[in-house]
């Protein structure tokens, strides 16, 4: 298959011809539709994850089409499945008790394991992945088991957050705009914070109902005044 390799850190990524993924036992190889690029990308990519080297393949947030499936495997060969970036192992006891994020068997393809800036990829504890609607376009799609997902579990399983109440949110990156959405759907106002204008201006674009250039003023004392 075709994949984009990292070579050297801060360097184009290089596109080569690798040998195709295993399929897992308990788990499938996707051919992927759509994939997200994060920041968590930028870092390895700049050389500060340490499990991205010469030959790494990163991308960690995609959806597609499961072409090859394991003995073990949940999903059948033709399903259209979306990831979590962490697949959890599901039988240890933080995958039973609802935390799979720090599961000690976890896999994260696109560090550690090749991910999915590919033309396939392999994922195996397949049990994470869950349908992809037919209505939803796998490019919109590929942004959910990352920057979403984040920020929807400190939105609602961290910061139980209700209707009316205010939201500041830090940094308009992917999962700040991620959160500035879902917090506006939840009903709560926001106001954002970051220190370039154009992103603050992107921001009120896209709802938010305040906005404060930490570059230019004490962003606390301004969020004290807005709330
Ligand atoms: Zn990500
Ligand atoms: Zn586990």
């Amino acid at each position: 298959m075709r994949a984009a390799v990292v070579r050297s850190f801060n360097e184009d990524l290089s596109v080569e011809t690798v040998s195709d993924p295993a399929c897992p036992d308990n788990g499938v190889v996707l051919e992927v539709a759509a994939c997200g690029v994060c920041r968590s990308d930028y870092h390895g990519w700049v050389g500060k994850h340490p499990r991205i080297e010469n030959g790494s393949i990163l991308g960690h947030e995609y959806c597609g089409t499961v072409v090859e499936a394991g003995p073990h495997a949940m999903h059948r060969i033709g399903d259209r499945l979306i990831a979590p970036f962490i697949l959890g192992c599901g039988s240890c006891p933080a995958c039973q008790t609802g935390v799979s994020n720090t599961c000690e068997r976890q896999i994260v393809p696109g560090f550690g394991w090749p991910g999915a800036y590919a033309e396939y990829v392999a994922a195996p504890f397949d049990h994470n992945l869950v349908h992809l609607p037919e209505t939803m376009t796998p490019a919109l799609a590929a942004g959910l088991g990352c920057r979403v997902t984040t920020a929807w579990h400190a939105l609602t399983d961290r910061a139980n957050v209700r209707a009316g109440e205010w939201v500041a949110v830090h940094g308009t990156g992917g999962i700040g705009l991620a959160t500035l959405l879902l917090a506006k759907m939840l009903g709560a106002q926001v106001v954002v914070v970051d220190v370039v204008e154009q992103k603050l201006a992107h921001a009120r674009r896209h709802g938010a109902d305040a906005a404060v250039n930490a570059a230019e003023t004490d962003a606390a004392e301004a969020i004290r005044e807005i709330t």
